[in-house]
Protein backbone atom coordinates (compact mmCIF):
# COMPACT_ATOMS: atom_id res chain seq x y z
CA UNK A 1 0.00 0.00 0.00
CA UNK A 2 0.73 3.55 -0.77
CA UNK A 3 -0.05 6.77 1.15
CA UNK A 4 -1.95 9.33 -1.00
CA UNK A 5 -3.76 12.81 -0.10
CA UNK A 6 -7.16 12.99 -1.24
CA UNK A 7 -8.77 16.10 -1.32
CA UNK A 8 -6.73 16.71 1.87
CA UNK A 9 -6.86 13.41 3.56
CA UNK A 10 -4.23 11.22 4.14
CA UNK A 11 -5.56 7.63 2.63
CA UNK A 12 -4.03 4.15 1.98
CA UNK A 13 -3.99 3.47 -1.33
CA UNK A 14 -3.63 0.52 -3.72
CA UNK A 15 -0.45 1.11 -6.34
CA UNK A 16 -1.51 -2.38 -8.04
CA UNK A 17 -5.11 -0.39 -8.99
CA UNK A 18 -6.28 2.64 -10.70
CA UNK A 19 -6.67 5.58 -8.47
CA UNK A 20 -10.57 5.43 -9.45
CA UNK A 21 -11.16 2.13 -6.83
CA UNK A 22 -8.79 3.92 -4.23
CA UNK A 23 -11.55 7.28 -4.50
CA UNK A 24 -14.35 4.71 -4.50
CA UNK A 25 -13.36 3.13 -1.94
CA UNK A 26 -13.02 6.53 0.42
CA UNK A 27 -16.59 6.84 -0.88
CA UNK A 28 -15.80 9.67 -3.20
CA UNK A 29 -17.88 9.92 -6.48
CA UNK A 30 -16.28 9.93 -9.25
CA UNK A 31 -18.56 9.99 -12.39
CA UNK A 32 -17.43 7.23 -15.17
CA UNK A 33 -19.06 5.17 -17.50
CA UNK A 34 -16.73 3.50 -19.72
CA UNK A 35 -14.55 2.21 -16.71
CA UNK A 36 -14.85 -1.28 -15.90
CA UNK A 37 -12.60 -3.22 -13.31
CA UNK A 38 -12.07 -6.15 -14.76
CA UNK A 39 -11.34 -4.57 -18.01
CA UNK A 40 -8.00 -2.66 -18.97
CA UNK A 41 -8.79 1.38 -18.52
CA UNK A 42 -9.77 3.45 -21.89
CA UNK A 43 -10.15 6.79 -20.75
CA UNK A 44 -12.27 7.15 -23.34
CA UNK A 45 -15.62 8.72 -22.02
CA UNK A 46 -13.03 11.26 -19.74
CA UNK A 47 -15.67 11.71 -17.03
CA UNK A 48 -13.26 10.71 -14.45
CA UNK A 49 -11.43 13.58 -14.20
CA UNK A 50 -9.19 14.69 -11.33
CA UNK A 51 -6.28 17.28 -10.35
CA UNK A 52 -3.24 15.97 -9.32
CA UNK A 53 -0.43 18.00 -7.77
CA UNK A 54 3.14 17.81 -7.68
CA UNK A 55 5.32 19.39 -5.88
CA UNK A 56 7.27 22.53 -8.35
CA UNK A 57 5.43 21.34 -11.26
CA UNK A 58 2.29 22.74 -12.69
CA UNK A 59 -1.00 20.48 -11.37
CA UNK A 60 -2.13 18.22 -13.96
CA UNK A 61 -5.55 16.76 -15.06
CA UNK A 62 -5.66 13.16 -15.30
CA UNK A 63 -8.16 10.15 -15.62
CA UNK A 64 -8.58 8.63 -12.56
CA UNK A 65 -9.13 5.29 -14.34
CA UNK A 66 -5.83 5.69 -16.26
CA UNK A 67 -3.43 6.70 -13.60
CA UNK A 68 -2.34 4.30 -10.87
CA UNK A 69 -1.53 5.74 -7.06
CA UNK A 70 2.40 6.35 -5.96
CA UNK A 71 3.55 7.67 -2.52
CA UNK A 72 2.96 10.73 -1.86
CA UNK A 73 -0.01 11.81 -4.40
CA UNK A 74 -1.96 14.45 -4.12
CA UNK A 75 -5.39 14.37 -5.60
CA UNK A 76 -8.41 17.04 -5.50
CA UNK A 77 -11.78 15.92 -7.19
CA UNK A 78 -13.62 18.74 -7.28
CA UNK A 79 -11.20 21.86 -8.26
CA UNK A 80 -12.14 24.18 -11.30
CA UNK A 81 -10.24 22.45 -13.84
CA UNK A 82 -11.23 19.20 -12.88
CA UNK A 83 -15.15 20.45 -13.12
CA UNK A 84 -14.48 22.29 -16.53
CA UNK A 85 -13.11 19.34 -17.93
CA UNK A 86 -16.06 17.05 -16.63
CA UNK A 87 -18.35 19.65 -18.03
CA UNK A 88 -16.80 18.80 -21.62
CA UNK A 89 -16.54 15.25 -21.51
CA UNK A 90 -20.18 15.15 -20.74
CA UNK A 91 -21.15 17.64 -23.37
CA UNK A 92 -19.12 16.05 -25.86
CA UNK A 93 -20.89 12.74 -24.66
CA UNK A 94 -24.37 14.39 -24.97
CA UNK A 95 -23.31 15.03 -28.49
CA UNK A 96 -22.40 11.56 -29.53
CA UNK A 97 -25.84 10.33 -27.93
CA UNK A 98 -28.13 13.01 -27.15
CA UNK A 99 -31.14 10.36 -26.18
CA UNK A 100 -28.61 8.61 -23.78
CA UNK A 101 -30.51 9.77 -20.65
CA UNK A 102 -28.00 8.21 -18.16
CA UNK A 103 -25.88 10.80 -19.55
CA UNK A 104 -28.38 13.70 -18.86
CA UNK A 105 -28.89 11.88 -15.57
CA UNK A 106 -25.61 11.28 -14.21
CA UNK A 107 -24.19 15.08 -14.98
CA UNK A 108 -27.32 16.35 -12.66
CA UNK A 109 -26.00 14.19 -9.88
CA UNK A 110 -22.51 15.87 -10.19
CA UNK A 111 -24.37 19.37 -10.12
CA UNK A 112 -22.89 19.77 -14.09
CA UNK A 113 -24.53 22.17 -16.18
CA UNK A 114 -25.14 20.58 -19.49
CA UNK A 115 -26.57 23.70 -21.33
CA UNK A 116 -29.83 23.14 -23.21
CA UNK A 117 -31.10 20.04 -23.71
CA UNK A 118 -31.54 18.60 -27.26
CA UNK A 119 -35.45 19.53 -27.94
CA UNK A 120 -35.35 20.70 -31.57
CA UNK A 121 -35.49 24.22 -30.38
CA UNK A 122 -31.71 25.74 -31.70
CA UNK A 123 -32.26 28.70 -29.21
CA UNK A 124 -32.79 31.07 -32.47
CA UNK A 125 -34.88 33.12 -31.03
CA UNK A 126 -36.65 34.01 -34.03
CA UNK A 127 -40.07 33.36 -32.66
CA UNK A 128 -39.44 35.23 -29.71
CA UNK A 129 -38.12 38.35 -31.46
CA UNK A 130 -41.26 37.81 -34.91
CA UNK A 131 -43.63 37.59 -31.79
CA UNK A 132 -42.56 40.96 -30.05
CA UNK A 133 -41.35 42.57 -33.54
CA UNK A 134 -43.73 41.45 -36.44
CA UNK A 135 -46.48 40.25 -34.43
CA UNK A 136 -46.63 42.98 -31.25
CA UNK A 137 -48.35 40.18 -28.92
CA UNK A 138 -44.67 39.51 -26.81
CA UNK A 139 -46.05 35.76 -26.52
CA UNK A 140 -42.89 34.00 -26.18
CA UNK A 141 -39.65 34.12 -24.04
CA UNK A 142 -36.52 32.96 -23.04
CA UNK A 143 -36.01 31.63 -19.84
CA UNK A 144 -34.12 29.51 -17.72
CA UNK A 145 -35.29 26.24 -16.12
CA UNK A 146 -32.90 24.32 -14.25
CA UNK A 147 -29.60 25.65 -15.46
CA UNK A 148 -30.75 25.21 -19.79
CA UNK A 149 -32.47 28.10 -21.71
CA UNK A 150 -35.96 27.23 -23.28
CA UNK A 151 -38.29 29.03 -25.23
CA UNK A 152 -41.44 29.23 -23.47
CA UNK A 153 -44.80 31.76 -23.11
CA UNK A 154 -44.65 34.74 -21.37
CA UNK A 155 -47.32 34.93 -18.85
CA UNK A 156 -50.86 36.52 -19.30
CA UNK A 157 -51.47 34.44 -22.47
CA UNK A 158 -50.88 37.00 -25.29
CA UNK A 159 -50.63 34.51 -27.83
CA UNK A 160 -53.15 35.64 -30.83
CA UNK A 161 -52.66 32.61 -32.72
CA UNK A 162 -51.32 33.92 -35.98
CA UNK A 163 -49.38 31.24 -36.69
CA UNK A 164 -46.19 33.47 -37.46
CA UNK A 165 -44.23 31.54 -35.08
CA UNK A 166 -44.87 28.00 -36.18
CA UNK A 167 -44.12 29.18 -39.78
CA UNK A 168 -40.86 31.09 -38.87
CA UNK A 169 -39.33 28.00 -37.20
CA UNK A 170 -36.38 26.91 -38.52
CA UNK A 171 -36.57 23.26 -37.02
CA UNK A 172 -40.37 22.99 -37.05
CA UNK A 173 -40.26 22.16 -33.31
CA UNK A 174 -43.37 25.18 -32.43
CA UNK A 175 -46.37 23.39 -33.65
CA UNK A 176 -50.25 24.32 -34.68
CA UNK A 177 -53.56 22.52 -34.45
CA UNK A 178 -56.38 23.24 -35.09
CA UNK A 179 -59.25 20.72 -33.53
CA UNK A 180 -62.90 21.52 -32.50
CA UNK A 181 -63.10 25.00 -32.86
CA UNK A 182 -59.38 25.81 -31.13
CA UNK A 183 -55.97 26.80 -32.58
CA UNK A 184 -53.86 25.49 -30.37
CA UNK A 185 -50.26 26.80 -30.39
CA UNK A 186 -47.24 24.07 -28.70
CA UNK A 187 -43.93 23.66 -28.16
CA UNK A 188 -42.60 20.68 -26.78
CA UNK A 189 -45.67 19.64 -24.19
CA UNK A 190 -46.22 23.41 -23.62
CA UNK A 191 -49.04 25.20 -24.97
CA UNK A 192 -47.87 28.72 -25.71
CA UNK A 193 -51.56 30.07 -26.79
CA UNK A 194 -55.25 27.95 -27.23
CA UNK A 195 -57.73 30.77 -29.18
CA UNK A 196 -61.29 30.06 -30.58
CA UNK A 197 -61.16 30.11 -34.29
CA UNK A 198 -63.79 31.98 -36.47
CA UNK A 199 -65.33 30.81 -39.23
CA UNK A 200 -65.66 32.00 -42.84
CA UNK A 201 -68.91 33.98 -43.24
CA UNK A 202 -68.68 32.17 -46.86
CA UNK A 203 -67.92 28.29 -47.13
CA UNK A 204 -68.10 27.98 -42.99
CA UNK A 205 -64.59 26.48 -42.74
CA UNK A 206 -62.46 27.61 -39.43
CA UNK A 207 -59.61 29.56 -40.79
CA UNK A 208 -58.25 32.09 -38.02
CA UNK A 209 -58.41 32.94 -34.58
CA UNK A 210 -60.67 35.80 -33.54
CA UNK A 211 -57.90 37.56 -31.40
CA UNK A 212 -55.85 37.53 -34.78
CA UNK A 213 -58.80 38.97 -36.64
CA UNK A 214 -59.45 41.70 -34.11
CA UNK A 215 -56.08 42.12 -34.22
CA UNK A 216 -56.09 42.97 -37.76
CA UNK A 217 -59.50 45.07 -37.28
CA UNK A 218 -57.73 47.05 -35.33
CA UNK A 219 -54.41 47.99 -37.83
CA UNK A 220 -57.04 48.59 -40.33
CA UNK A 221 -59.97 50.08 -38.66
CA UNK A 222 -58.57 53.59 -40.41
CA UNK A 223 -57.94 52.91 -43.82
CA UNK A 224 -59.78 54.57 -46.64
CA UNK A 225 -60.70 51.84 -48.51
CA UNK A 226 -61.92 49.16 -45.66
CA UNK A 227 -65.83 50.06 -45.09
CA UNK A 228 -66.98 46.85 -42.78
CA UNK A 229 -65.05 44.02 -41.73
CA UNK A 230 -65.66 40.58 -43.07
CA UNK A 231 -65.17 37.47 -41.77
CA UNK A 232 -63.67 35.43 -45.07
CA UNK A 233 -61.44 32.61 -45.44
CA UNK A 234 -58.15 33.33 -47.71
CA UNK A 235 -59.56 30.81 -50.69
CA UNK A 236 -63.68 32.78 -50.49
CA UNK A 237 -61.97 36.40 -50.27
CA UNK A 238 -60.10 35.86 -52.88
CA UNK A 239 -62.68 34.29 -55.05
CA UNK A 240 -64.77 37.33 -53.53
CA UNK A 241 -62.71 39.78 -54.78
CA UNK A 242 -61.76 38.23 -58.29
CA UNK A 243 -66.47 37.84 -58.45
CA UNK A 244 -65.94 41.85 -58.17
CA UNK A 245 -63.24 42.71 -59.78
CA UNK A 246 -64.90 41.12 -62.86
CA UNK A 247 -68.21 42.77 -62.36
CA UNK A 248 -66.46 46.45 -62.46
CA UNK A 249 -64.48 45.38 -65.47
CA UNK A 250 -68.07 44.83 -67.16
CA UNK A 251 -69.39 47.31 -66.03
CA UNK A 252 -66.65 49.21 -67.35
CA UNK A 253 -67.75 47.79 -70.97
S1 LIG B 1 -48.84 32.27 -32.78
FE1 LIG B 1 -48.81 33.25 -30.75
S2 LIG B 1 -46.71 33.01 -30.05
FE2 LIG B 1 -46.68 32.58 -32.26
S3 LIG B 1 -46.15 34.57 -33.21
FE3 LIG B 1 -48.41 34.45 -33.15
S4 LIG B 1 -48.97 35.44 -31.23
FE4 LIG B 1 -46.78 34.99 -31.08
Amino acid sequence: MVEIIVNGQRVQADPEKPLIETLKKQGIDVPALCYHPALSPAGACKLCSVEIFAPNKPSQVKFSCVIKPVEGLEVRTDTEPVIRARTAAFRKLAQFAPEATVIWKLAEKHGINMGSPPDECIRCRLCVRACKELVGANALKMEKRNGAWFMVPTEGNRCIGCGTCVNLCPTGVIKQEDRNGLRIISIRDEVIGQNPLLQCEACGRYFATSKFMSRVDSKTDDHPHVKEHHRYCPTCAKLLSDRVKSASRIKRM
